[in-house]
């Protein structure tokens, strides 16, 4: 029953060939995002996974993994938390830097998003190679943070973001 609905879920993304550059077959989640029996069972599977798990936060990763977190944390009565491009966030911040395929990305958090051994779910709306998932790892812990799981709408499995992730649990709803 599950299987058919993802099924479905899957059908509701939109490829979009070269797109933000040649070569890169880009996952469009919009038209998912947009169809509103899609996008309530979307947040509803992944989220009946961690209800009782007892999840203080949900990190959301700009710009995509705010709504998908801020939804997970509405339906899991969590707090949400925001990991921004940098100059974004108005208070003191931790930051990170990761590496592209072409030079680094920086990411932060505000330095007291995060209580000490509070449970964290991180967010995001897809994985790829898990640079980005892997780095707003790196500020939760140093935040002190407890990660519980890192949860996605999306993989993209041929990139095995996953062996970048092995000290931690990675669920994803659809694979590609
Ligand atoms: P990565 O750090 O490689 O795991 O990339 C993760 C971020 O880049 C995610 O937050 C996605 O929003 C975005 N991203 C990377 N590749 C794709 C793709 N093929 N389609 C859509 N989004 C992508």
């Amino acid at each position: 029953m599950e299987r058919g609905m993802i099924a479905e879920l899957k059908n509701r993304i939109r490829d979009i060939p070269d797109f933000p550059k040649k070569g890169i077959l880009f996952k469009d989640i919009t038209t998912l995002l947009s169809d509103a029996k899609s996008f309530r069972q979307a947040i509803d599977i992944l989220s009946h996974r961690y209800i009782g798990r007892h999840i203080d936060l949900v990190v959301g990763i700009e710009a995509r993994g705010f709504i998908i977190g801020a939804a997970l944390a509405y339906a899991l009565n969590a707090g949400v938390i925001l990991i921004r491009k940098p100059g974004k966030l108005p208070y003191i911040t931790h930051k990170t830097a990761y590496e592209l395929e072409y030079g680094t990305n920086e990411i932060e958090i505000h330095k007291d998003a995060i209580k000490p051994g509070q449970k964290i779910l991180i967010a995001d709306d897809l994985l790829a190679t898990g640079g980005t998932v892997h780095a707003a790892t790196r500020l939760v812990k140093e935040l002190k943070g407890e990660i519980e799981e890192l949860a996605f709408l999306v993989e993209l499995s041929f990139l095995k973001g996953r062996e970048k992730l092995k000290d931690y649990g990675v669920y994803s709803l659809i694979q590609f």
